[in-house]
């Protein structure tokens, strides 16, 4: 089952641009090994996997909607993702990822912050060597602008 992927989105871009601000650097839609899923944001060499969830897309209990046209695609389309996202969680987790999501509607600059605060978490215990995990190539890379 194909889902629709929404890359940059306004979310993703502000998280991004907050991250770059904080001087990390990281991958951006990168496929995370053993899991056969991607994050929106991937720092490899720690494994920490970040997502920004569409509200609409990802049913945010706040804002998400439920459209009465083809009510019962919609619900099956947005429930489908939504345990997708469940299901991806329990994957990365299991292979040793730390897993941050927020939504669209988070505050991107708080959203860094803690993002970078993981990243430095991860840092400490696997020590300043920490091996890439095996597919991973390179985890400098720089956002691209
Ligand atoms: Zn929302």
């Amino acid at each position: 089952m194909q889902v629709t992927r929404r890359r940059d989105t306004p979310g993703e871009l502000a998280l991004r641009e907050a991250l770059h601000a904080l001087g990390l650097r990281y991958r951006i839609d990168g496929a995370l090994p053993d899991t056969r899923r991607r994050a929106d944001i991937a720092f490899f060499a720690l494994r920490v996997a970040v997502f920004v969830d569409g509200c609409f897309w990802h049913g945010c209990p706040e804002h998400g909607t439920w459209p009465k046209t083809n009510a019962a695609w919609w619900r099956t389309k947005i429930k489908g993702n939504i345990e997708r996202d469940r299901d991806t969680d329990v994957r990365l987790r299991s292979a040793g990822w730390t897993v941050l999501r927020f939504w669209t509607h988070d505050d991107m600059n708080a959203a860094a912050k803690r993002v970078a605060e993981v990243v430095r978490i991860r840092k400490r215990k696997m020590g300043p060597s920490a091996r890439p995990c095996r597919t991973s190539r390179d985890t400098s890379d720089q956002a691209q602008r």
